[in-house]
């Protein structure tokens, strides 16, 4: 039977998500407000009128109109996904044969390496400076001798928190002839964006996600580009692969926008105090805090395996890479002002045993 399993995957793993017992979940950059609570009983009543026995709206036409309003993109140039890795792969898909090149930062997000490698390409990567910013001069040399047909970057990055300026991307757009995918995952807590670029450039794609502002369950993502690039993209995508549920609760919350900013402004006041908070513990003992466009902070402290497993056994879940520039280092997402407060006094007693 193996005779008939693809050679390339065989040192794939089934992802995992990590399954702990941790009281305080602090590793996947979901948000700690529940949305769904906030607008339950309007929640309830749109479930209460899909039709289950009919299938979704293929292009999610109100979900997008939503989503055009709360954005600021035209409704016809957003495709809605079952996620935005779903959109990740869509993406591979329309653009990569087998053997073409994509390129994509290290770190970044590690699905951009997964996806190409299911879709055949060979996938290269490019090294940030040691503080994990990005030289963007030499990447673009980089980019014009590899001539791949797609180049990912996440802006804010995942997992550094580092950000490209406006500038920066646009130089990298124009100079290229490449796909350019600009992954804005975080873009509510950085609140810069080139979205509003899309036509200006035939090159340009922008990702964004509903799951880190709070909607992780619901599996909802979204890809903005020119018209010519969507119609391709759009001979790729499944028909119905964001489902009615997922459409009717995702237009409604997006229709509140309020509460949408709301929660960003209480995740965006919890990272400020815990940004402080850490600042004076890594005084006590060097660690290095990196700056963060999101809602996670990323450290690096020379015992990160240790005090991963520290925290751990405390009851929280962080996030730990352990290999190559990561190797150090550990991602923290933000969480509520109680969470928080179990994490510094965990991380306080692991230094104080030190
Ligand atoms: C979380 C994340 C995603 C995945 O989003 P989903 O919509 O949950 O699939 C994509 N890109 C980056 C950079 C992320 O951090």
């Amino acid at each position: 039977m193996n005779s008939l399993f693809r050679k390339d995957l065989s040192d794939f793993k089934p992802y995992e998500a990590e399954v702990n017992n941790c009281q305080v979940i602090l590793n996947a950059n979901e948000s700690f407000i529940n949305i769904e609570k906030q607008l339950e009983e309007e929640i309830i009543n749109v479930i209460k009128d899909i039709k289950i026995n009919r299938y979704p709206d293929p292009t999610g036409e109100k979900l997008r109109k939503v989503y055009g309003y709360y954005s600021g993109a035209d409704k016809e140039k957003i495709m809605i996904g079952n996620g935005s890795d779903e959109l990740i792969s869509i993406v591979c898909n329309t653009f990569v044969n087998s053997g073409d090149k994509i390129v994509k930062l290290n770190p970044d997000f590690s699905m951009y390496k997964i996806y190409g490698v299911l879709h055949g390409a060979e996938v290269l990567e490019y090294d940030l400076n040691e503080d994990f910013t990005l030289d963007i001069d030499d990447f673009i040399n980089f980019v014009n001798n590899e001539k791949p047909k797609v180049v990912f970057v996440s802006v804010p990055n995942n997992p550094t928190g580092g950000i490209v300026k406006k500038a920066d991307i646009l130089k990298l757009i124009t100079s290229v002839n490449s796909i350019v995918v600009i992954d804005e995952a975080y873009f509510e807590f950085y609140g810069n964006t080139v979205i509003d670029e899309i036509d200006n450039y035939d090159n340009l794609i922008i990702l964004r996600t509903a799951s880190k502002i709070g909607l992780a369950a619901l599996r909802l993502g979204f890809l903005i580009t020119n018209s010519a690039l969507l119609m391709e993209i759009y001979k790729v995508k499944p028909p119905y692969n964001v489902n009615s549920i997922t459409q009717e609760i995702g237009a409604l919350i997006y229709e509140n926008k309020q509460v949408i900013e709301d929660n960003i402004s209480r995740i965006l006041r919890e990272k400020s105090s815990l940004q402080i908070s850490l600042l004076s513990l890594s005084e006590r003992i060097n660690f290095k805090i990196y700056p963060s466009g999101t809602n996670f902070i990323l450290i690096e402290i020379e015992e990160a395996e240790e005090l991963y497993e520290y925290l751990k056994d405390e009851g929280v879940s962080v996030r730990f890479f352990g290999k190559g520039r990561l190797e150090n280092c550990i991602r923290i997402t933000v969480g509520n002002s109680d969470e928080n407060r179990i994490l510094l006094e965990a991380i306080n007693k692991f230094l104080g045993d030190k």
